[in-house]
């Protein structure tokens, strides 16, 4: 059976009844259909959040097709409810552009998914259409301003850094022609489209404590320069309230549940190259409020995920990880031990070998924020005996707790061990996790510390264009922002190509942007695009909907 059809062949329970176990009431409830409901944020109680443990799930540097993060979080999710425990999962929403593209959905794998998992890979309960509206809501006050005779505020159109949004891969829309037909066309100039994962307002959304901040997030958005080279923010639009109305209910995290029928909350879904690629602070409270565990997923790598995860995201939540989960799979370790992505099936041991350099670069930068961690050896039907024994033996070579995770094929039963482990290492946890900078740091200080310790990088590079608009980011007094480094996910380096533990390598920032209303700079490293393209065969080509309504593809 693939994905979709193990996900259709459970009955999902009504949500109430999901609710109920968290003490949930009806009226709390804002249903979306049976299977899906928006919980308040009301009921976030922070001694609780201090109380609870929280989980961290990350991974080795991962093949294109994802290591499966998301798929060990909802196994190792139901695998503590098996073991008496009151966990949650809390993960991130779905982009289109991946479903669409080359892969697939965010709803889990196997016999560990989230569902209904249709509903959840499409348009779930419409956050990402509000987070597009809020987007393009500015966008129309942008260029409806530079348009006004009375109201102009003096905006140099070719400085304005606000784009549109739309959750899709598109590349045509990356770069555009607005504004044209005349007088009534409104003013010319170039532009373009981030996909909504990446767009600024997916990034507040994710770091604001309730509405008031979001909004006031939203005011201090900076939206370009005037002629005298002055700046212009989202509130000297009035946007800010209007962006705010347009997410009263985006706000609100949504719940579900996984195919063990345990609870999981799903909310907001920036990306981790060019974001910071977690579920929104929101959720996570909301989780560890109304369980003892909550299991999350920050994208990709260690190295962008679950550093953006504890230097950006838990310190401005105030909370700490009690356990980090590294997720490690043969397939992966073979491809950094130098095998092609059409080899990955066969066995051997000697590319494994070669690959665990780069799990152990993952150790030893999670080791450095001072929480245990257990690795989650993700288990394939074509791994072999041997090869898994090889990388248990080498963990336990390395004094690192490692667990076989068979979620996918078996569900939570799959993760009791692992279960077992993550509750041994939340109880060993000692205290709070230590970031890598301070945020009294100076910037280059900051991505030379990740950089460093992170990535296993020499040093930096500024590239001319970076220097000066550094200058200007101290200028505007966002100096003491954390940095949220754009990266490629497919190597430690800032070389796509780079596979395994890249040593001896420079980190070259082309340039910043700044992100003022989410609170941290973007120092971007090589090529990172905030508009995906489809790939040759895109994965649109396969979905299909049948006269029952029955969809198939989705994986
Ligand atoms: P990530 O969250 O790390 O990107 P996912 O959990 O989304 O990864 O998994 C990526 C893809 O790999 C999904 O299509 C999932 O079904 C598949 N997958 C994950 N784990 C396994 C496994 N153990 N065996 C087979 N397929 C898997
Ligand atoms: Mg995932």
């Amino acid at each position: 059976m693939n994905d979709l059809q193990i996900a259709n062949s459970v009955a999902p329970w009504p949500i109430q009844d999901i609710a109920d176990r968290l003490h949930i009431s009806r009226e709390q409830m804002e249903m979306y259909g049976k299977y899906k409901a928006k919980i308040p944020i009301s009921l976030i109680d922070e001694e609780k959040v201090q109380q609870s443990n929280l989980i961290l799930v990350t991974a080795i540097t991962p093949t294109p097709a994802g290591e499966g993060k998301t798929t060990v979080t909802i196994g190792l999710n139901d695998g503590l409810n098996q073991l008496g425990n009151s966990s949650i999962a809390v993960i991130r929403e779905p982009s289109l552009g991946p479903v669409f593209g080359i892969k697939g959905g965010a709803a889990g794998g196997g016999w560990s998914q989230v569902i209904p998992m249709e509903d959840i890979n499409l348009h779930f309960t419409g956050d990402f259409h509000a987070i597009e509206k809020a987007n393009n809501l500015l966008s129309a006050l942008i260029d409806n301003n530079i348009q006004s005779k009375t109201r102009n505020q003096g905006l140099d159109p070719r400085t304005i850094l606000w784009k549109r949004a739309l959750d899709m891969n598109d590349r045509a829309l990356r770069n555009i022609l607005i504004g044209l037909g005349g007088k009534n066309g409104g003013i010319p100039r170039e532009t373009g489209f981030n996909i909504t994962a990446a767009s600024e307002v997916m990034a507040i959304l994710c770091m604001s404590k309730d509405l008031e901040d979001l909004k006031e997030r939203f005011a201090k958005i900076y939206v370009g320069d005037r002629w005298d080279g002055t700046p212009v923010f989202a509130r000297d639009l009035n946007a800010q309230g209007a962006m705010a109305t347009l997410m009263k209910e985006a706000i609100m995290p949504n719940l579900v549940q996984t195919l063990g029928h345990n609870p999981a909350i799903i909310h907001g879904g920036p990306f981790a190259n060019i974001a910071q690629g977690t579920n929104s602070i929101l959720a996570t409270k909301l989780g560890l409020s109304l369980g003892d565990y909550v299991v999350t997923e920050a994208g990709f790598g260690s190295d962008l995920g679950a550093e953006k995860f504890f230097n950006i995201k838990c310190r401005a939540a105030g909370i700490s990880p009690r356990a980090v989960v590294l997720v490690a799979t043969i397939r992966a370790l073979k491809y950094h031990g130098g095998k092609s992505l059409k080899e990955l099936a066969e066995e051997d041991l000697v590319a494994l070998e070669k690959g665990l350099p780069n799990l152990e670069r993952h150790l030893e930068s999670l080791q450095s924020f001072g929480i245990p961690v257990v690795v989650a050896l993700n288990v394939f039907s074509s791994d072999t005996d041997a090869e898994k024994q090889l990388v248990l033996d080498h963990c336990q070579k390395l004094g690192v707790q490692a667990a076989l995770s068979e979620g996918w094929a078996k569900g939570g039963a799959g993760c009791l061990d692992l279960g077992q482990k993550v509750i041994d290492a939340v109880e060993s946890c000692p205290n709070s996790f230590q970031p890598t900078y301070d945020l009294e740091d100076s910037v280059l200080e900051k991505i030379k510390k990740v950089s460093q310790k992170i990535y296993g990088a020499d040093e930096v590079i500024l590239s001319q264009k970076a220097q000066i608009q550094l200058k200007k980011i101290e200028e505007l007094g966002y100096s003491n922002f954390p940095v949220c480094i754009a990266k490629t996910q497919k190597s430690l380096s800032d070389n796509e190509k780079l596979r395994g533990r890249p040593k001896g390598f420079a980190i070259t920032i082309r340039e910043f942007e700044i992100a003022a209303g989410a609170g941290f700079l973007v120092p971007i490293a090589g090529e990172i695009l905030r508009m995906p393209g489809l790939p040759e065969v895109p994965s649109a080509e396969s979905v299909n909907i049948n006269s029952d309504g029955v969809i198939s593809g989705l994986f």
